[in-house]
């Protein structure tokens, strides 16, 4: 096997080959766009938008029929459980063979596109063209060295017009030799801060756990928000929230692991004293487990999250359980 980062310019020749070819025969759809797939995708997905199941609807809206979501352009099409066909003969099959022989041995999925060129109703009946769109340099990633390869698959419905198409990338690599060493414990994900919220993360990394209140009919408000939901005010300070609270509910989060956290970790959901309906999710990274219960008392300090990290801290509300 050559040196990783050597380029065998007989074998990129023989790789850019391929781009351009069709794979295989078309696919066709084994089913036609139809609307108990659709409804099984809407309750998967959480999606509730009428049009995609509710005629009534669908006909008074601007698609005058039921549409399926675009989104599941490709779940027409799929393989199934038996996955595609591997004909040796098949480009992509030979492309990979070629990549295999040359040490590409592992795959890792990159991105996905998609484009809609019409929505798709009940009754379509669809076919797909695959084709290897490009084929990259070799490239080093974190992963190793490698190809990213690029299918585009056009969707066709029965008249032979494009409904839409997708961009599928992969890269083919050699795996690093040795792995990265794991580095020291990274910070925290940042938290998610927009316009409405930043105050409230500022006010924190100065030391302060504050609230929202709307400043005409004085509700306070948590999280934070640009209108007051009760009058619909846009006007609002903050106070300062009590120091003393009790568990409303809380987890205990052992997958997925994430390098920034201890695990098992919990996540408690704070009632404020004195400020009813007003609750908090904060760490809780003090006591035993089993000393967190709805209804538990607990304290509340403002701490900093990246403990290994003074110059660029991130402050965040813990709650402690203690008798109070
Ligand atoms: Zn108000």
């Amino acid at each position: 096997m050559s040196d990783t980062h050597t380029v065998d310019a007989e074998f990129e020749a023989a790789l850019q080959r391929f781009v351009g070819r069709e794979v295989g025969p078309p696919q066709q759809a084994p089913d036609e766009v139809n609307v108990p797939m659709v409804r099984h995708w809407c309750e998967s997905i959480g999606d509730e938008n009428p049009v995609y199941l509710d005629s009534g609807a669908a006909a008074a809206s601007v698609h005058g029929q039921l549409v399926a979501p675009p989104t599941m352009l490709q779940a027409w099409v799929m393989n199934g459980l038996r996955g595609p066909r591997r004909d040796s003969d098949n480009p992509y099959e030979q492309m990979n063979q070629l990549l295999f022989s040359h040490g590409f041995t592992s795959v890792v999925a990159t991105n996905c596109e998609q484009t809609y060129h019409r929505y798709l109703h009940p009754g379509d009946q669809l076919s797909m063209r695959t084709v290897i769109e490009s084929i990259s340099p070799q490239k080093t990633t974190g992963l190793g060295t490698g190809h990213f390869i690029t299918t585009r698959q056009d969707y066709f419905d029965a008249a032979g017009e494009l409904v839409g198409n997708m961009l599928f990338r992969i890269i083919r690599f050699r795996p690093a030799a040795t792995p990265a060493p794991a580095p020291a414990r990274p910070r925290r994900p940042e938290a998610a801060m927009t316009l409405d919220n930043q105050w409230w993360f500022q006010a924190l990394n100065d030391g302060e756990l504050r609230v929202q209140r709307c400043t005409d009919c004085r509700t306070l408000r948590h999280p934070p928000g640009p209108m007051c939901p009760s009058c619909n005010s846009l006007a609002w300070d903050s106070v300062v929230a009590p120091t003393t609270g009790t568990i409303h509910s809380f987890v205990v989060v052992h997958y997925p692991v994430v390098a920034s956290f201890d695990y098992p970790l919990p996540v408690v959901l704070v009632d404020l004293d004195g400020m009813p309906g007003i609750r908090v999710i904060m760490n809780s990274t003090d006591g035993p487990l089993e000393s967190l219960e709805v209804g538990a008392r607990v304290r509340i300090e403002v701490r900093d999250a990246n403990e290994s990290s003074a110059d660029d801290s991130t402050r965040l509300p813990f709650a402690i359980v203690e008798p109070i």
